[in-house]
């Protein structure tokens, strides 16, 4: 047995076996085509130009998703489509005397050797847009894609070095219910791809693909962010019964999204969703959603090629403020820094980018980008019901900066006559265990407070939280993040303040009981994790809250005891 970690792209459950896909290789034989062929040589380009065309069109409109994902199907499309691209191909097939696979690769490489003497982060991603629509036109032209994934097995899972979203669309086309990949990032456009199109994927999973043998039994664990390679019979056990959990609730699920949020007891918990810009909007009001407790912005800034503008801002944030009324929308600023760089906001390297100038430190130290924001959030928050909430406050000093800002800028809206929200509600995510310490002055000024437990975990731990070696040392349930937590919810109930929890840990099945037993009443999740929080939820009952009561949260022993087999019943069932 073999465990590796990775970081989540969409969240699901799979047992299975693993099929790995090799890169295709695109080493073409060295050969050159008569004269008499060359019309022959040129209509079969044309003809897979067309065909990707149309696959590609058909993708566009069949997402229901965000315009992020849109914009990547067409810029594929206009890639495919400049005639001058087109033009050099077919010149290189009759010039060069060589057939199209060759003449698109030779073609293919000068423009993406410009754009990588060129680099940034962005340019990276145009080479990227143009790596795959050559792979694709390849791929479309030997039809060797279909030739991997046409008789694709039910309980197979893909195992890949690097996904691409040529890859991830014949994933959604042929039916592979998921993949998982050695390298990656959240926020690479095969990631946003396999959002889009549901597709249970993790990625960033250190020597996956010289780790696992082709058809070995796996189980991707994407709920946790872990694939277990060859597992040994409990582990097997242990996920059958949670996969049959998993995916039985096809109709108690149905059932589920009707039925209030409420646990048996009859106590209402306020059940939220986590969204980002990537994210489908509407997902939180067709699971009926209490709101979206948590809104990551920093994605507007990361792979642009410009600052995103007041206005482009405020048409987002009108969007999801719209789209979710007359439920709330907690828009957090900015979380840049640590592992999420923007190359458009120039910042000195560090040698511990975590503890470094990081969230409300970064805007408060770039005053006209966070402005910008700030703005644009109190223009749209006219339009629904929107909170603003700070990121990585380490204390009142901090938030007290930030709500300067905030009132520097209604004065200047004031000035020029632009419409903006008056009382917008202000919050700091409780995420450092400073703030944590002293979240009585933080409950007093501010009006509600987010525990955002992914990152109070890695600093209370020391713990960095991607780094799989250490995933020993990153115990999301340990007793001193659990105190933290609870001193933030009695300084909250102390000042009749709300705090919710927006971190992972919410997600997570086995900290949903405990959660609520502790007495937390609102919590907000991925979607994919909604239903069956919710379901948890519903279990919970007076004597829950007994067995927290009669726990010691002092040790890690009696919390292991109380969560892995007291409290099973509450999220095994
Ligand atoms: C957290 O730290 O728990 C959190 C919700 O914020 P992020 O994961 O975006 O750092
Ligand atoms: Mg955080």
């Amino acid at each position: 047995m073999h465990l590796i970690k990775g970081l989540v792209i969409y969240q699901g459950l799979m047992i299975g076996r693993a099929r790995k896909l090799e890169p295709v290789s695109w080493d073409l034989p060295a050969t050159h085509i008569s004269p008499s062929s060359i019309t022959a040589e040129i209509k079969s380009l044309e003809d897979a130009i067309h065909s990707l065309a149309k696959t590609i069109e058909l993708q566009f409109n069949e997402l229901k998703g965000s315009e992020e994902e849109k914009a990547i199907l067409s810029s594929h499309l206009l890639i495919l489509k400049d005639p001058e691209l087109i033009s050099q191909v077919k010149d290189s097939i009759s010039k060069n005397l060589v057939p199209a696979a060759v003449a698109i690769q030779q073609v293919f490489s000068q423009v993406q050797e410009h754009f990588k003497n060129l680099s940034n982060d962005f340019l990276a991603q145009r080479e990227a847009d143009y790596r795959d629509v050559e792979q694709r036109l390849l791929l479309e032209l030997t039809g060797k894609q279909q030739e991997v994934l046409h008789n694709w097995a039910a309980d197979q899972i893909a195992i890949l070095k690097e996904a691409t979203p040529s890859w991830v669309s014949a994933f959604a086309y042929y039916k592979v219910p998921a993949y998982c990949s050695e390298q990656g990032s959240l926020t690479s456009h095969a990631s946003i791809l396999s959002r889009a199109l549901k597709i249970i994927s993790i990625t960033d999973l250190a020597e996956l693909w010289e780790k696992v043998s082709e058809n070995e039994k796996i189980i991707l664990d994407a709920l946790n962010g872990k694939v277990i390679i060859d597992p040994d019979i409990s582990t097997l056990q242990y996920y059958e019964k949670l996969n049959a959990n998993y995916h039985k609730p096809e109709e108690p699920v149905i059932m589920e999204k009707d039925s209030p949020i409420k646990t048996k007891d009859g106590h209402r918990i306020i059940l939220r969703c986590n969204l980002d810009p990537l994210s489908d909007l509407n997902e939180p009001t067709k699971l009926n959603a209490d709101g979206v407790g948590l809104y990551r912005t920093e994605f507007l800034y990361l792979g642009k090629d410009e600052l995103p503008s007041e206005d482009y801002q405020f048409s987002i944030y009108k969007q999801v403020a719209e789209l979710i009324a007359p439920h709330s929308v907690v828009i957090r600023t900015f979380d840049l820094g640590g592992d999420k760089l923007s190359h458009l906001i120039p910042s000195a390297p560090e040698d511990n980018p975590y503890l470094g100038n990081r969230g409300i430190r970064f805007s408060l130290s770039h005053k006209d980008v966070f402005k910008t924001q700030i703005r644009a959030v109190l223009r749209a928050a006219i339009y629904g019901k929107v909170k603003l909430m700070f990121p990585m406050v380490k204390d009142y000093q901090d938030y007290l900066q930030a709500k300067e800002i905030v009132e520097e800028c209604k004065t200047e809206l004031q000035k020029e006559n632009i419409p903006f929200a008056q009382n917008l509600p202000l919050g700091v995510m409780i995420e450092i265990p400073s703030a944590a310490l002293c979240a009585e002055e933080l409950a007093e000024n501010c009006d509600f407070m987010s525990i955002g437990t992914n990152d109070l975990v890695q600093y209370t731990l020391a713990a960095d939280r991607n780094n799989s070696a250490l995933s020993d040392y990153y115990i999301t349930h340990h007793p001193a993040v659990l105190k933290l937590m609870m001193l933030t919810l009695q300084a909250g109930n102390k000042y009749e303040k709300p705090v919710s929890i927006c971190g992972e840990m919410a997600s997570q099945p086995q900290y949903v009981p405990l959660l609520i037993g502790m007495g937390f009443k609102e919590l907000s999740v991925g979607t994919s994790a909604f239903l069956r929080c919710k379901k948890i939820i519903r279990h919970c009952d007076k004597e829950l809250f007994n067995l927290i009561e009669n726990t010691d949260l002092g040790h890690l022993d009696s919390i292991e005891n109380l969560i892995f087999e007291q409290l099973k019943p509450y999220y095994k069932f």
